[in-house]
């Protein structure tokens, strides 16, 4: 007889947040309009003036406020003036269409694609702004060895010398999803079943892999940082210094509206745990750690049927993420559309797309699990590999430097369940007649395995 699932009155209210999508870290802005129920578009359609209202002069009109990602910047695209003319036409516009943008429309009325260069708007609310004109690589003859970077790409590293040190030289960072501890509930990453059972918290399942990719990644010559080294956040700030920009940001474009407490208070916690986190963790890495790689770590989970009586579910399955697959409005956002040019500019997408094939390689031995898919809309195909899959996620954007994003097991598959309950033994353990390895084990030596082939190949090529 199958144990009866059961859930206390406490944790019943963390279901249904907690099995939204596992890649958690989905697009903010749609989360909060979500939250909001409300759009400047929608409100402004819907908002009559009073009948009887006296005839004024009309007031002069503000300029349009730019269109940012929750807590991002006003981008100086001048930035980017030490990229110009170091890609050629061909590549800018085949990263553009097979990879970043998610389709023709995503980037239409931002990104001009003519003959010597790309014409990028400055500001997408207001055209005034003027545009930045990215001029191509015509001379051929030039390498892409002056492209303005922090990160070594693997082609420029020395070959293995000692073949048991295939990752000597470079450096690492692990980014363990989401912060577990006493933030797991709030963060939405947390839930129980049955009696008497350890509860499912992602960010302290991913601290753990972390430290064994710190330990084994070290053994084989690397430089590992962990981008957070406990179950504790690495921002500063916490949900009610977020208030204020919670309120500013729910009241864009209508200063009267009302706001209730509870949605204040739940967008805080968002800008909290999904931007202000993971925007701290990225300037971390871009500005102290600038590492070669970020490998991103996250437990995947299929949705609940029911959240207030919740059974595990019979799907488990694997699959691993590169940067791409950005929506119009992702392209709208000056900052997002800034990073995702800086990305193909900096050519991650070479270098993410190979070693996320030999990872899914050894990641699918390993996990012995199916590929997860895809509709083309959160996530994009980029080749023919079911495991490999584009989408756009604040932390595989913001850090500047190639980053591969893993999204295995379902937490809420029956066995997964079983095997997080059974810790980190030693040896090997049966689950439904096979001998295993602990899932943080097998999770970190499928990594391992994927970038050792990855490097010894490369790096021995030349
Ligand atoms: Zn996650």
């Amino acid at each position: 007889m199958h144990a009866r699932a059961t859930i206390s009155s406490k944790n019943r209210r963390v279901f249904a947040p907690a099995m939204k999508r596992a890649a958690g870290l989905f697009s903010m802005s749609l989360c909060l309009g979500l939250a909001a129920g409300w759009t400047p578009e929608v409100y402004a359609a819907t908002k009559k003036p009073a009948e009887s209202a006296p005839v004024e002069a009309p007031k002069p009109v503000p300029p349009p406020s730019p269109r940012l990602a929750p807590l991002g910047q006003v981008p100086d695209w001048n930035d980017l003036d030490s990229y110009q003319r170091t890609i050629t036409k061909e590549d800018f516009e085949h990263q553009l269409r097979h990879c970043y943008a998610r389709n023709e429309e995503a980037f239409a009325g931002k990104i001009e694609l003519f003959g010597d260069f790309a014409r990028i708007i400055r500001q997408s609310s207001d055209a005034g702004k003027g545009y930045y004109d990215l001029h191509y690589l015509t001379d051929r003859r030039k390498t892409n060895a002056g492209i303005d970077r922090y990160w070594k790409a693997p082609w420029h590293l020395p070959p293995v010398v000692i073949d048991s040190r295939p990752l000597e030289g470079l450096r690492i960072a692990v980014d363990a999803g989401h912060i577990g501890g006493d933030f797991a509930i709030k963060e939405g990453r947390y839930y129980t079943i049955g009696e008497e059972t350890l509860p499912i918290t992602e960010g302290d399942m991913t601290l753990r892999t972390a430290r064994i990719l710190e330990h084994d990644l070290t053994l084989l010559g690397a430089e590992v940082l962990l981008v957070r080294p406990g179950p504790f956040p690495v921002t500063a700030e916490r949900p009610p210094d977020l208030m204020g920009v919670a309120r500013d940001w729910l009241r864009r474009g209508d200063a009267t509206r009302y706001l209730p407490g509870q949605l204040v208070e739940t967008t805080a916690d968002r800008l909290f745990y999904l931007s202000s986190e993971i925007r701290t963790r990225a300037n971390k890495v871009n500005e102290t750690e600038q590492p070669d790689l970020v490998l991103c770590l996250h437990f995947n989970a299929e949705p609940w049927r029911n959240p207030y009586r919740p059974t595990f579910t019979s799907r488990n399955h694997t699959h691993i993420l590169i940067n791409g697959c950005y929506s119009s409005s992702e392209i709208s956002e000056d900052d997002t559309r800034h990073e995702m040019i800086r990305r193909i500019l900096q050519r991650t997408y070479n270098y993410e797309l190979p070693m996320a094939n030999a990872i899914a390689r050894t990641m699918a031995d390993e996990t012995d699990l199916p590929s997860m898919g895809y509709d083309g809309v959160q996530g994009k195909s980029v080749n023919d590999n079911p495991y490999v899959w584009a989408r756009n996620l604040l932390a595989n954007r913001r850090y500047f430097c190639p980053v591969i994003f893993f999204e295995p097991y379902c937490m809420n598959n029956r066995e997964v369940h079983a095997r997080v309950q059974a810790g980190e033994y030693r040896g090997l353990r049966e689950f439904k007649g096979s001998a295993r390895k602990n899932i943080y084990q097998e999770y970190a030596d499928g990594i391992t395995g994927g970038l050792v082939n990855y490097f010894r190949q490369v790096r021995n090529a030349r």
